[in-house]
């Protein structure tokens, strides 16, 4: 069995981590889809499809993941109807579905393929939105992410970059 995880991973947090370890449990592969890959430097979307695919690939290396994922990068199509082909062009063939997104389980469901939202685990902490917020803030999250994870916001100056959209978006 092979599942299909989609989710932006604005950043990858401990919560994805947690279901990437549960997906593994009932399926021998997993295909992780970073979605919107088109779009960053935006608040809600601050790092490039290349910055998650690095975070997600490092956090399962630091987590004992070595082989049996496929990381796959899908932009967005301005189609609802044709995104399902759209992701299955990209992607390794799957059995199953895994997301918390309403329209991302309509559109599978749909036509036919079995879908389930995993629980999250810890979401007051482990949750994109909530980690961005903290960030900008100079609040506490290095806890809330993968040590890889924070080394690739560091690489890639994403505090000061958060800052500076942030700063952007205001003026
Ligand atoms: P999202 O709508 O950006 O996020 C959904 C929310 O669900 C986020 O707050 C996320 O938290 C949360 N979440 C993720 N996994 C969860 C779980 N197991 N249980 C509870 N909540 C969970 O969507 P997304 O799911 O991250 O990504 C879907 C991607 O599909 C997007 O990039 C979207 O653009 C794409 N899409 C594209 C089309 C199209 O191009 N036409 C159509 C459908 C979907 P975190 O922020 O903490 O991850």
């Amino acid at each position: 069995m092979r599942g299909l995880l989609i989710g932006r991973f604005q950043p990858f947090h401990n919560g994805h981590s947690y279901v990437i370890r549960e997906v593994l449990k009932e399926n021998e592969e997993i295909i992780i889809g970073i979605g919107s890959a088109q779009i960053s430097h935006t608040l809600e979307n601050p790092f490039t499809a290349g910055e998650r695919v690095m975070m997600v690939s490092k956090s399962l290396y630091e987590n004992g993941i070595k082989k049996n994922y496929y990381i796959i990068p899908i932009p967005d199509v301005n189609n609802n109807s044709l995104w399902v082909p759209h992701v299955r062009s990209l992607t390794p063939p799957f059995n199953k579905v895994y997301s918390g997104n309403t329209l991302v389980k309509r559109l599978f469901g749909e036509v036919g393929v079995k879908v389930e939202t995993p629980p999250m685990y810890n979401r007051e902490e482990y949750s994109g939105t909530m980690i961005r917020k903290r960030i900008l803030n100079d609040e506490p999250w290095v806890d809330f992410v993968p040590r890889a994870v924070v080394d690739v916001i560091n690489e890639v100056s994403g505090v000061s970059r958060l800052k500076d959209l942030a700063k952007s978006d205001r003026a």
